[in-house]
Formats: structure tokens, C-alpha cells, sequence
């Protein structure tokens, strides 16, 4: 796959920054692009101090550090991408929105390039099918934070052609990540899964069950996770949690998948977790 030079990356947000950094640090030039400057400068601080940690365990010398930011170029022009080799998507957990976003993407990559949706929960198929290449289109789901978490969940859509799928495992390997299948599938594997039980956690607290404190010690100390669901929800975003549930409730019909009344009025409120300062906790 030496052919792949410039990955594309859309959305400079948590995840977005992530997948820029662990990409630049495999050594391919980088392109991050968002709707605002001020976007493009938090993921661009978000990479900078991603690189600093290493720095500090001594992973990498500070002129390797430098020599990865120097990797990524940070634009709001989605144009950008004409030069992309491969583009992941990372913006808002939105369908309209992500479906906006590779209509215009299609019309600016070349035709031959893959494009990948870093989508928790949202059809591939249905992804796919707001572009003219929907054999070349693929869901590649990349764990929070990208840097530490070492899965990538590969969700083929309808379409997706097996050398699509190939190219798409094998940057996952370069990348450093192990790769998971996964069908298309509203949540696929991995949220099909936790969200249920985050969800179960914010009714709990609903209840008055436990303190948010309690629930969290329980569930980490009770079934040996590294963190809480509740601190895990802020931590991955309670918009995000919000979205994937609804996704799960539509593309399901199943009423247990119904969003917790206490998840909605808190995202109602702009508490959205650690990248807000506020969600279940509070953050300096
Ligand atoms: P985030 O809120 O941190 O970042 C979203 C970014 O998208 C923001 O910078 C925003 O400005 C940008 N954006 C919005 N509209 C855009 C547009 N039209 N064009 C370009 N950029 C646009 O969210 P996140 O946590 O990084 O999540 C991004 C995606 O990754 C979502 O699809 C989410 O479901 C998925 N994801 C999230 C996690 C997680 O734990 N947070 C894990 C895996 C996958």
C-alpha cells in the first residue's frame, strides 16, 4: 500500500485529532479539516499535547514530536482533500450532517480514493449511498482516545468492495491498531453493546439508585473496568451518547434502546461531557 501518502482526515475534534496524530506518526502527511479556525486550533493542541506525553515517557524525541505536527496541514478548505490518498471521516455523530459531508467530499477526491466514516453507530450503507462510489466506501471506527486505544472496528457496507476492505485493514495495521469486523449494523459491535449499558447507568442515577459516584466505583471496581460508564459517557461525549442510542432506537424499533430522559435533558443543557467542562462531573 505504498501508493497511500496523504491521509485526509474531516472533523479536528477528539477523535479527529486522534486519527491525525496516530497517521502522522506512521509517517503519512496529514490533512485536517474542519468548519472554523478555532476548531482546527484545538485539534491542532490536542495532537501537540498528545505528543508531549510521549515526549515525557521518553517514547519520542521532541524533534520527532515536532517533526509529526510538521506532518499535518490544518485547513477549512474541504477542497484540501483533492491531494487525499485515503479520507476518514470524524464529524459530529449527525447523519445529515456526515451525508452533506461526502456529497461534497465525492465531488472534490479523486474518484479512485476510499473514503471511510469514523460513524459509532450510523448506517455504512446508507453513508455509501450519498456518494457515486459506493464500492469504495467503508466505516472505520477508531476507539477514544485513537493514540492508546489499539482497536479499529471495519464496518462494510453493502457495497464495499473486498480491495476497499483490504487497503482499509491493512492502514488500520500501519496505524498500529488490530482490526475487528463488523456488520452494518445499527451500533455495529462495539456500541451495540456499551451503550446500552451507559444508558443503563444514566437510569440508574435517574432512579436515585446511587450517587454517580457510586454507580461508577461499582461498575469499576465490581466488573474490572478501567473506568465507570458514567465518567466513560462524559469522557466520550454525551452528545455522542445521545446520537448513538437514538440510532440504536430507530434502526432497532426496540423500546429498550430508548434514550435516557436524564441523558437527553443533560445534553439539552450543553453538558456534553469532559470537552464541554461539564456532563455527569464537573471539569476544571
Ligand atoms: P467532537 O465533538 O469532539 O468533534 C466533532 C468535530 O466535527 C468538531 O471539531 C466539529 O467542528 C467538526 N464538524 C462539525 N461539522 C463539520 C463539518 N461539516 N465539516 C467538518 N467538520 C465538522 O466529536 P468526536 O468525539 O471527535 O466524534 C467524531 C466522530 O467520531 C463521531 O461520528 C463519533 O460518533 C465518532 N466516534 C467518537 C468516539 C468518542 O468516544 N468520542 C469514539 C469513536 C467514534
Amino acid at each position: 500500500m505504498s501508493e497511500l501518502k496523504v491521509v485526509g482526515v474531516v472533523g479536528a475534534g477528539q477523535m479527529g485529532a486522534g486519527i491525525a496524530q496516530v497517521a502522522a506518526q506512521a509517517g503519512y502527511a496529514v490533512v485536517v479539516t474542519d468548519v472554523a479556525e478555532a476548531p482546527l486550533a484545538k485539534g491542532k493542541q490536542t495532537i501537540v499535547l498528545g505528543l508531549a506525553r510521549l515526549v515525557k515517557k521518553e517514547l519520542l524525541t521532541q524533534a520527532q514530536a515536532d517533526d509529526v505536527v510538521a506532518r499535518v496541514t490544518f485547513t477549512t478548505e474541504l477542497k484540501a482533500h483533492e491531494g487525499s490518498d485515503f479520507v476518514v471521516e470524524a464529524a459530529t455523530e449527525n447523519e445529515g450532517l456526515k451525508g452533506k459531508i461526502f456529497a461534497d467530499l465525492d465531488r472534490v477526491v479523486r474518484p479512485e480514493v476510499i473514503l471511510a466514516s469514523n460513524t459509532s453507530s450510523i448506517s455504512i450503507t446508507r453513508l455509501a449511498s450519498t456518494t457515486k462510489r459506493p464500492t469504495s466506501f467503508i466505516g472505520m471506527h477508531f476507539m477514544n482516545p485513537v493514540p492508546v486505544m489499539k482497536l479499529v472496528e471495519i464496518i462494510r457496507g453493502l457495497q464495499t468492495s473486498d480491495g476497499t476492505f483490504a487497503t482499509t485493514r491493512t492502514l488500520a495495521e500501519r496505524l498500529g491498531k488490530t482490526t475487528t469486523t463488523s456488520k452494518d449494523h445499527p451500533g455495529f459491535i462495539a456500541n451495540r453493546i456499551l451503550m446500552p449499558m451507559i444508558n443503563e447507568a444514566f437510569y440508574a442515577l435517574l432512579e436515585g439508585v446511587g450517587t454517580a459516584e457510586d454507580i461508577d466505583t461499582t461498575m469499576k471496581l465490581g466488573t474490572n473496568q478501567p473506568m465507570g460508564p458514567l465518567a466513560l459517557a462524559d469522557f466520550i461525549g454525551l452528545d455522542t451518547c445521545l446520537a448513538i442510542m437514538n440510532v440504536l432506537h430507530d434502526g432497532i424499533g426496540d423500546s429498550k434502546y430508548r434514550a435516557c430522559p436524564l441523558l437527553r435533558q443533560y445534553v439539552d443543557a450543553g453538558w456534553c461531557g469532559k470537552k464541554s467542562g461539564r456532563g455527569v462531573y464537573v471539569y476544571a
